[in-house]
């Protein structure tokens, strides 16, 4: 093993928390270290939807032309089809986002790898940012009770330590940081899993709002626009996978082309993991069910997100269900808190004051997690109560919001910022001319 490099903050998990965290402590000048277990940020079926005041935020940065000047397409609103068991059609349009923003009235779709690209990409330029692909951290290394680096196979498979006065554990639902450090989970429960794959779009296209749940009694399907592609996911409730699979992919397709029939033969091929944008070619498959994705949706909640030296955001503190379209925001909320935050004590190298930021944070982004968290137990509890009753249409909550327009306005705002993602310190806006590397 190498001797120990010496940095201000090592970031372990290169999402979208991980990536963002990391540029804007590289933006205050700090060292910082990105380590990535993956080669690349080739993923699929990720968060990929940018909340308005997301995009608000990027623009602050500077960031926000550069994400659009990427593939991508934005969804206005959230609505609701339902086939009525009489046979009647009904489109609920429950959230509203067209006044949530000036600049972005819209959630903005974007493939994830492409915003981690571009996020890396601007951090690259910024003399205190490394960061190593396939490095797996697989321990931490701790002295007088406080966490001070991690230890992780680089790509050549040697062992490396790097030190830090902190670690921030952003490594997503699965988290070994979270393992590593002893921290307690609550599992809040779900009633829904996901099967999702994808179907190349085409101009003609009906736009739809970009946000889409098509459901029929006992089943939905959720249709996501891309800029390139259909992303669509069949919702189905929790544990019955197996039923799923024995059932095949028969009754997936059906239900997609009964509900989008414009997609016609398209549904006869799916991506075989490049993306690309038409189908029949290279990287499209014969359809069958082991190409769909399975995401076991899970709401799971930590008592705690912070020992001392090791702290968690992202995925890695707060599993969130996808309903609501918020895990990348929430990700990128708790990165933007933190590196208010953590910045200027990071600087300043105090453990106390390391732990007291730390803390406080902490408090500050449970209490956003906690609430979203709640909302969604509900969410899934009363969708798969509907599912099993056979009844596709929306609470009547959200029947109400859609039948009055300023309500589903309202519910459109309040969904996009709940969030809460605080603006850029001075120093975050300051640092990125100070902190660029020369030339
Ligand atoms: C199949 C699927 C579909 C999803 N669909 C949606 C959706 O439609 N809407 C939505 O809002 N959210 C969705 N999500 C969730 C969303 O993608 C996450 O909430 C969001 O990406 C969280 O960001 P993060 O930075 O916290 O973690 P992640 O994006 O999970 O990133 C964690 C990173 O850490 C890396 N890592 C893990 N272990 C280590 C280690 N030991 N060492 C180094 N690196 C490590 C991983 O490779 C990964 O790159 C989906 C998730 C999945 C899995």
């Amino acid at each position: 093993m190498r001797d120990a490099d010496e940095r201000d903050c090592v970031v372990v998990g290169g999402g979208p928390g991980g990536v963002v965290l990391a540029y804007l402590l590289a933006r205050q000048g700090l060292r910082v270290t990105l380590l990535e277990a993956r080669a690349d940020f080739a993923r699929r079926f990720r968060g990929d939807s940018l909340a308005p005041a997301v995009m608000d935020y990027l623009d602050a940065l500077g960031l926000g032309e550069e994400v659009l000047a990427r593939p991508h397409a934005t969804a206005d609103a959230f609505v609701w089809h339902s086939r009525l068991p009489g046979g009647g059609e009904r489109a609920y349009r429950i959230a509203d986002y067209s006044t949530s923003s000036t600049r972005h009235p819209h959630y903005v779709l974007v493939p994830q790898p492409e915003f981690l690209g571009m996020v890396t990409a601007r951090a690259a330029d910024l003399p205190g940012f490394r960061m190593e692909l396939s490095a797996r951290v697989n321990e931490l290394v701790e002295s007088d009770g406080r966490v001070v680096g991690v230890r992780y196979r680089a790509a050549g498979g040697d062992v490396r330590e790097i030190r830090a006065p902190l670690v921030v554990g952003a490594d997503g639902r699965f988290s070994q940081l979270r393992r590593l450090g002893g921290f307690e989970t609550e599992e809040l429960g779900a009633g829904l899993d996901i099967l999702w794959f994808e179907v190349p779009r085409r101009p003609g296209d009906p736009d739809l709002s970009g946000l889409d749940y098509f459901a029929v009694p006992g089943r939905a399907i959720v249709a996501l626009g891309q800029g390139a592609t259909w992303q669509l996911g069949y919702v189905i409730p929790t544990g019955t996978v197996a039923q799923a699979r024995e059932a095949g992919i028969g009754p997936v397709l059906e239900l997609a082309r009964d509900r989008m029939p414009w997609l016609g033969d398209r549904l006869d091929v799916l991506t075989a993991g490049d993306g690309r944008a038409d189908g029949g070619g290279p990287g499209w498959v014969e359809p069958a069910f082991t190409d769909l994705t399975l995401l076991n949706v899970r709401i799971t909640r930590l008592p705690s997100w912070y020992r001392p030296g090791l702290l968690l955001l992202g995925d890695a503190a707060h599993v969130i269900s996808p309903v609501g379209g918020n895990g990348i925001n929430i990700a990128i909320a708790d990165a933007a808190d933190a590196g208010n935050t953590l910045g200027p004590v990071l600087a300043g190298a105090d453990p106390d004051e390391l732990d007291r930021a730390c803390a406080a944070f902490e408090v500050r982004r449970r209490a956003v997690s906690d609430v979203e968290q709640r909302a969604q137990v509900r969410a899934e509890r009363g969708s798969l109560e509907r599912m099993r009753r056979g009844d596709p249409r929306p609470v009547w909550i959200l029947r109400l919001a859609a039948a009055v327009p300023a309500v589903a306005r309202a519910l459109g705002r309040r969904s996009a910022s709940a969030i809460a993602i605080p603006p850029p310190s001075g120093a975050v806006l300051a640092g990125a001319e100070g902190a660029r590397r020369d030339g």
